[in-house]
């Protein structure tokens, strides 16, 4: 989401005629944050800190993201340094007035084309409706706003006339998608964009358990453009720290649409979020999260030790009753029991005759993009960033795959 957001600043910016520059030299600095976790937010008060140096009655300092929902004009009066303090998504009013303060600003627009880069991220949904008892996204990025569906589609033309050969739907939830004009939910979002002339992968994320609707399945399955990868975060295993996660759905729930996926399509990437630790995660608790990675066997599982986020419901009312030490074993358990399972998995690769989509160079200079089920590969051979290509997999890690373009 931040990334999208950083590129779409920087694509009206660009527009308005503005150009990239060092910090030593620019004129303009635009902090966009992330307060998703105590760390990413004292990071963005150590940047202000550090910008103290570069600031001058002539430079400006802009701050967007989602330390505005959180902090909003506090921070100002806090860092009296911060010129403009920019809701998410409302850039044209921020340029417009950046525009009013510093007439050198308006230089000889450059081209946007080639901004783009083979994948462009396009936001369907801002915010979120849902209310995770540990999760500060509602409170910083508000409740949930739709894109009309007549401007996602338009974006997307743009972004495929501009050079993107994949588009990657993005929001907190995508599956909680509606066109505020009535033309339908995900499924018949997916299916526009899918049809767009010159578009090769379509991908989305995150997805909700207790949103996804199997009509959504079904289109993916259906598909040679849609990727078949899912990013389900379950974030327990077990039904009752699910419960004081307000997480909405149940592990059986959980696991009936993970076999509804896996039955249209034997060969999706899934990928999870796991919290270890949660307050009131017994040993047993934690065990049935364990054997729920077992049973799965996710392609990837992001692992978080929890830790009170102040500010939200958890944080307030829960106590943090696991200890450290507990959470760390705990942690280190799934730890190693994902890299097993993504060992055995990942081989299961070689052999296999995958397409990808090829979206730059390596640091050794070799052509790497993804396959349709998430994971990157490397292409041994020339492939130009943007086309498809068949490889053969030769060599498989838990980060990678290797092959040689097949005959
Ligand atoms: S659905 Fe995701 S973004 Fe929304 S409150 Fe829950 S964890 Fe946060």
């Amino acid at each position: 989401m931040n990334t999208a957001d950083s590129e779409s600043i920087a694509r009206k910016l660009l527009a308005a005629g503005y150009v990239e520059e060092s910090l030593e030299r620019a004129d303009i600095a635009i902090l966009n944050t992330c307060v998703v976790r105590q760390a990413s937010e004292e990071r963005v008060y150590s940047k202000l800190h550090e910008l103290r140096q570069w600031k001058t009655a002539e430079r400006t300092i802009a701050v967007t993201g989602c330390i505005v929902g959180k902090e909003g004009e506090r921070l100002q009066a806090r860092f009296p340094l911060v010129d403009a303090v920019v809701p998410i998504g409302e850039y044209d009013s921020f340029i417009a007035g950046l525009q009013a303060r510093h007439d050198w600003s308006q230089g000889e627009a450059l081209p946007q084309a080639g901004r783009t880069g083979v994948s462009h991220f396009v936001r369907i949904i801002q915010g979120c409706d849902h209310n995770c008892t540990f999760c500060i996204v509602p409170r910083v990025r508000g409740r949930e706003r739709h894109v009309p569906m007549h401007e996602v589609l338009a974006e997307c033309t743009e972004a495929i006339a501009d050079g993107a050969r994949e588009i990657v739907l993005l929001g907190q939830n995508v599956d909680d998608y509606t066109d505020p004009g009535g033309r339908g939910g995900m499924a018949a979002l997916v299916r526009e964009v899918e049809r767009l002339p010159g578009l090769k992968r379509l991908r989305f994320m995150t997805s909700h358990p207790q949103d996804l609707e199997p009509e959504l399945l079904e289109v993916m399955a259906a598909s040679n453009v849609v990727c078949r990868e899912l990013q389900l975060p379950v974030q327990s295993g077990d039904d009752l720290v699910l419960r004081r996660m307000a997480r909405g759905y149940q592990t059986r729930h959980y696991r009936a649409t993970i076999e509804r996926a896996r039955a249209l399509m034997p060969d999706i990437g899934l990928a999870t979020d796991v919290i270890v630790g949660f307050p009131g995660e017994t040993d047993e608790a934690f065990q049935n999260t364990r054997r729920l990675l077992e049973d799965i066997e996710f392609d990837v599982v992001h692992l978080a030790m929890y830790s009170p986020r102040p500010g939200t419901y958890a944080a307030a009312k829960m106590p943090d009753d696991v200890p450290d030490s507990e959470k760390l074993r705990r942690l280190n358990d799934l730890l190693a029991l994902q890299r097993e399972i993504a060992t055995r998995k990942t081989a299961r690769w070689i052999g296999r005759e995958v397409e990808v989509l090829v979206e730059g160079r390596d640091e050794l200079g070799r052509p790497y993009g993804r396959i349709r089920q998430g994971k990157r590969a490397v292409v041994l051979g020339h492939a130009e960033p943007g086309t498809l290509v068949d490889i053969r997999v030769i060599q498989a890690t838990a980060g990678q795959l290797m092959g040689a373009r097949a005959a």
